[in-house]
């Protein structure tokens, strides 16, 4: 077992018709919790993307608690990514003629694993959505919304978690309810965290700042 979660190295991306970003390495260790601030354009999205393994990188490696993400075939790394990792995006994405909790036992089928129901009742109590499970997601308030995505991304107990800009589309009371109860999570569930922003005042509620350069 590696003592870090994750580890990137040179990694670079080019936009086919845009300029190729740099990012400087990050080594995470177990239930490390980091924050990667950066303004708009700065490449928070792209990072955290070629993290996820959502695109590949131009050059350099991620690895996630050793296994070298890139050099998966594409169903391996889907089912790597389900088994390892929960992505929170922007904006929520939930199948919206799913329920609530139908959207977060699909979570648990893609990883291959047996949908525990009892898991999913008790993980949307926590976030304080119990009694919506049957409710679709445009029955959901925003921050609803954003909190059903968290219980997606946590149901399979990732050992990374990675949250890009979760609190956006929120107001400042809902952005740091979030990331406390992201924080409370991951702390509860021992994942490491890794989340984005542009938003400078969520600093201090991190002891480990990723803080990317405008390129
Ligand atoms: P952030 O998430 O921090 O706002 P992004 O990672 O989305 O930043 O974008 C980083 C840079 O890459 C920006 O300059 C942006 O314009 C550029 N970019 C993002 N997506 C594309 C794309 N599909 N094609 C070309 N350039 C892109
Ligand atoms: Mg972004």
């Amino acid at each position: 077992m590696s003592d870090f979660v994750l580890k990137t190295s040179n990694l670079s991306y080019q936009y086919p018709k845009g300029s190729r970003l740099s990012f400087q390495d990050l080594l995470l260790s177990d239930q490390q919790h980091t924050l990667v601030l950066g303004d708009s354009g700065s490449g928070k999205s792209t990072l955290l993307n070629l993290i996820a393994g959502f695109s590949s990188p131009t050059s350099g490696e991620v690895i996630i608690n050793g296994q070298n993400l890139y050099s998966l075939s594409g169903s391996e790394l889907d089912k790597f990514r389900a088994q390892h990792l929960g992505f929170i995006f922007q904006e929520a994405h939930l199948l919206r003629n799913l329920t609530v909790s139908e959207n977060i036992k699909l979570a648990q089928s893609l990883a291959g694993l047996s949908v525990d129901a009892d898991a999913v009742k008790t993980l949307l109590e926590k976030l304080q959505l119990g009694g919506f499970e049957n409710r679709k997601p445009n029955e959901l308030s925003r921050g609803q919304v954003q909190r059903v995505a968290i219980a997606r991304a946590l149901i399979n107990k990732p050992s990374l978690l990675v949250a890009d800009e979760p609190t956006a589309a929120l107001d400042d009371k809902n952005t740091f309810l979030v990331v406390e109860l992201l924080k409370e999570l991951a702390k509860d569930q021992g994942s490491t965290l890794l989340i984005s922003t542009h938003d400078k005042r969520l600093k201090d509620e991190f002891t480990n700042n990723y803080i990317l350069a405008a390129q």
